[in-house]
């Protein structure tokens, strides 16, 4: 049992757990022996797992039933997380669609967006993407310049260019941030859409990593139609529909530590797995030193998920979560690679695509130079850095509410 669990989230863990047990050979294999190659199978065969996943009550944990989710709480479903990362295999693919952008539209969609889109975005038959930030509007995503202008029949015309977007290359629709008034304050000016992915004008361009993988892409959007139930949330109520976004974004994130595996055990593990390394009073020194501090931020995550079971939104001090995890991750990988040497970066190796793919996390989900400055002045209370920004307050950037991404 690793968290305090309630006879209630007993039953949940042992139910989760027999039914991986039950079901994990119809996992994909992403990493060693056997591992799939192909990135069109791969998308595939997580797309497919992902609907077992949903079927099993694993995925969607704290959605309402009625649009196929389990009804239950944030601890819960960090439970679940905790058991896909047990069991060794892929948690869902559409993280983003599932974890946030679903979210968003339970809480601000209409009754007819809720009953068409929900179950496929569930169930991993339609990949959803997120389309805030822009080549100048990342951290101050508020400054969106994408615009979308309304026709005589009610009908609108997208143009812009979004950047960074995760998925693109494979999701159905996108969740997009646009400016509909630019006579407005910049965060009255706001409205979302949701845009189909194959519309005439919609361009994406793959953007390759140094992990050789190109995940995120940059979207081009041409007079883009789009018709007027294409709205989410009202026309206006961009900003405030994005930020309830952003606050799932937050615990997608800083809370994903779990379900991404990024924890103590795996690193000990893997380490240890290595018979010099396990008897080097310097590397078990570094082990040491990260190992406390991601249980520190374990148990500061618990916190927070208190906090969410309550119903409350968590503070500032919820982006602490998403720094820790994430360097103390990347000082594991480091470790890792200094263990196993150049083994350690092979295609295929456990470690390859993690050690490649963490630096980027430092910037998604709020930067970790804004996210320092907001624990500096709103939890630590200390002097305010001078503005690099214009002026524009902490409380008005991506970070907002801490959120992580
Ligand atoms: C792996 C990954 C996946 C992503 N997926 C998506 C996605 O699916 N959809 C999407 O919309 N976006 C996505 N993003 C984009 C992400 O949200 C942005 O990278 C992030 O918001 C930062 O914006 P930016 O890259 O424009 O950097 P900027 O905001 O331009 O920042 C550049 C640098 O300046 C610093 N800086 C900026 N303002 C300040 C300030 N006021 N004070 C101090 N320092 C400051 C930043 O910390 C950073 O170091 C993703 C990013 C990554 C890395």
């Amino acid at each position: 049992m690793d968290l305090d669990d309630t006879p209630e989230q007993v039953t949940h863990r042992a139910q989760a757990r027999a039914w991986l047990e039950q079901n994990k050979d119809q996992a994909p294999v992403l990493s060693g022996p056997g591992a799939l190659q192909d990135e069109d199978e791969i998308i595939a065969a997580r797309r497919a797992w992902q609907g077992r996943l949903a079927e099993g009550g694993l995925a969607g944990v704290t959605w309402p039933k009625e649009y196929g989710g389990q009804g239950l709480g944030p601890i819960e479903q960090v439970i679940c997380s905790q058991e896909i990362a047990r069991a060794g295999v892929p948690g869902i693919l559409d993280a983003i669609g599932v974890g946030m952008l679903g979210p968003t539209i339970i809480a601000h969609g209409t009754d007819e967006q809720k009953s068409r889109y929900l179950g496929p975005m569930l169930h991993g038959d339609e990949v959803w993407c997120q389309l805030f930030s822009e080549p100048a509007a990342g951290s101050d995503l508020a400054a969106v310049q994408t615009r979308a202008r309304q026709g005589e029949d009610g009908g609108w015309r997208l143009t812009g260019q979004k950047v960074w977007t995760t998925n693109a290359q494979f999701a159905a629709y996108g969740l997009l941030l646009a400016r509909t008034d630019p006579d407005q304050p910049k965060h009255k000016g706001l409205t979302m859409f949701i845009v189909p992915m194959d519309a005439p004008g919609v361009t994406v361009r793959g953007l390759r990593q140094i992990s050789g993988e190109a995940e995120f892409n940059e979207v081009f959007l041409d007079d883009v139609e789009l018709d007027e139930g294409a709205v989410v949330g009202g026309v206006g109520n961009g900003w405030g529909t994005a930020l309830t976004t952003l606050m799932f974004e937050r615990v997608t994130i800083g809370l994903g530590g779990e379900g991404l595996g990024y924890n103590s055990v795996r690193f000990a593990r893997g380490i240890a797995a290595d018979e010099h390394a396990r008897r080097d009073p310097e590397v078990r020194k570094q082990l040491g030193d990260i190992v406390s501090e991601l249980l520190a931020v374990r148990f500061t995550g618990y916190r927070t998920l208190t906090a969410l079971q309550r119903g409350q939104i968590p503070g500032p001090e919820a982006g602490l979560a998403k720094v820790t995890i994430v360097n103390g991750a990347i000082k594991a990988g480091d470790l890792i690679a200094d263990v196993l040497g150049p083994d350690a970066l092979d295609q295929g190796s456990e470690w390859a695509y993690m050690i490649s793919f963490l630096p980027g996390l430092k910037s998604a989900g709020g930067t970790e130079e804004i996210l320092r400055n907001t624990i500096g002045e709103r939890v630590l209370g200390l002097p305010p850095e001078p503005r690099l920004d214009k002026g524009i307050p902490f409380s008005e950037l991506r970070s907002k509410e801490g959120a992580a991404t």
